[in-house]
């Protein structure tokens, strides 16, 4: 009797399952995707018109006119131009706008849950087909089952990779620091005090689904007669180590480092990307240039809280990193580091950070390199070069179209008009 009560359940699951992926699936006729421009990334070139071919989840053909295969689905896209989806290398499912600490004491897990479900809808949707989510912020490895959800076609959302929660140091940057101690407000992150405790945390998170590991290396940030100080919390050592145990397990490193010596360490360590980036000595550039390694300046976050802080001092403060940091920006595109693109949305809305490209391209980049650095470098921080970033024969069908040419206002990345990821339709 158990038994078959067992099986029977698994059979309604089954079913269940069949219906919601057949919403997701990839259409089963091929796609002809036609519209006024196409921007092959890698080069710059612009063929106008464009066409895709889509069989299935790939990418079948690409050009100024492709194969239209009996009874293809013809979708003419009109005067838009047709791109990679865009990727985020650093988002946060599981935060919404409003006080960050107090949505991980107020809110529950499953709650935040459902709402990251709808964040990563909204991300979609605004052309965000790939993402990578740098920090539950206290929901331990819910974005597991999100990104697990996704993969199966039960909810709508991009690609990801996730890191559970980030990792810090007691006392440390995302730690409850600022509560009565008597009410043990726990950390957002997960606590590793030394290299062992590091590996053992990583360890745990892999086992619970992490595809990387996020690491808070520096805060909390000061602006001292306009130079900012942010102490750093782990050694080049300690970061070494987790590079090493990641490299083990076929995982990366992603550190939040927003100045000296936090940066240098995580250069030296080997970490995939530094995140924030905001101070970079000379050293620690042209590591990163060696080892390419990938700056993730994050504006729109910076940006945002210029606009949005309680109190005017807040906002002043907020408003002189932001001047600081677009001035050492210029430094390291002049020095040629190599950047990928990262908006922290969660503090702010979700589905309205394409706002990054367009800051990045306000503050020193053309618009060309932005969307390589957001499509080519992404796909290979993401771990997916060769498979996302690019419109080739062969590539997963992640394509969305903006109106206009991004190549003379990069700011039409904000109003895209159609999104198809892997094949299937979102948003037409
Ligand atoms: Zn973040």
């Amino acid at each position: 009797m158990h038994r078959l009560v067992g099986s029977l359940r698994f059979l309604l699951l089954c079913s269940c399952l069949g219906v919601a992926a057949s919403a997701q699936q990839p259409d089963s006729a091929p796609i002809v995707l036609h519209a006024a421009r196409l921007l092959q990334v890698d080069t710059g070139t612009l063929l106008q018109p464009g066409e895709v071919l889509i069989e299935g989840e790939r990418i079948r053909a690409v050009g100024a006119s492709v194969e239209h295969p009996q009874g293809a689905k013809i979708i003419d896209l009109g005067n838009a131009t047709l791109l990679p989806g865009l990727i985020d290398a650093h988002v946060h499912l599981f935060l919404h706008p409003g006080a960050e600490d107090l949505q991980t004491v107020v809110e529950s897990v499953p709650w935040r849950t459902i709402l990251a479900e709808q964040a990563a809808k909204d991300d979609l949707l605004a052309g965000f087909t790939a993402e990578r989510d740098m920090g539950t912020e206290g929901a331990g490895s819910a974005d597991t089952a999100v990104r697990n959800a996704i993969d199966q076609g039960l909810i709508l959302g991009p690609r990801l990779r996730i890191s559970g929660n980030a990792i810090d140091i007691l006392g440390g940057h995302e730690d409850a620091n600022r509560y009565n101690p008597a009410q043990h407000v726990l950390s957002n992150a997960d606590y590793a005090n030394s290299a062992e405790q590091m590996v053992e945390v990583m360890r745990e998170q892999h086992k619970e689904g992490s595809d990387f590991a996020k690491i808070y290396e520096t805060g909390p940030d000061r602006m001292i007669d306009g130079v900012l100080h942010s102490p750093y919390q782990y050694t080049a050592a300690q970061l070494t180590a987790a590079v090493e145990e990641a490299r083990r397990m076929g995982t990366t490193v992603g550190v939040h480092a927003m100045g000296e010596p936090g940066t240098l360490y995580a250069a030296e360590a080997g970490v995939a990307s530094i995140d924030h980036a905001t101070q970079l000595s000379d050293e620690t550039m042209r590591l990163m240039k060696e080892k390419g390694i990938f700056a993730v300046p994050t504006f729109t976050i910076f940006d945002y809280f210029a606009h949005h802080r309680e109190s005017q001092d807040q906002a002043a403060a907020e408003a002189a990193l932001l001047d600081y940091k677009i001035a050492e920006f210029k430094k390291q595109v002049a020095a040629g580091v190599p950047f990928a693109v990262g908006s922290d949305v969660g503090p702010f809305p979700h589905g309205t950070q394409a706002r990054e490209l367009t800051l990045m391209v306000r503050y020193g980049m053309t618009p060309l390199a932005v969307l390589q650095a957001d499509m080519i470098n992404g796909a290979k921080l993401l771990g997916w070069a060769g498979q996302i970033g690019e419109l080739k024969p062969g590539y997963f069908a992640d394509i969305i179209a903006v109106p206009g040419n991004p190549l003379n206002d990069i700011s039409v990345v904000e109003h895209v008009k159609f999104v198809m990821k892997n094949g299937a339709v979102a948003r037409q």
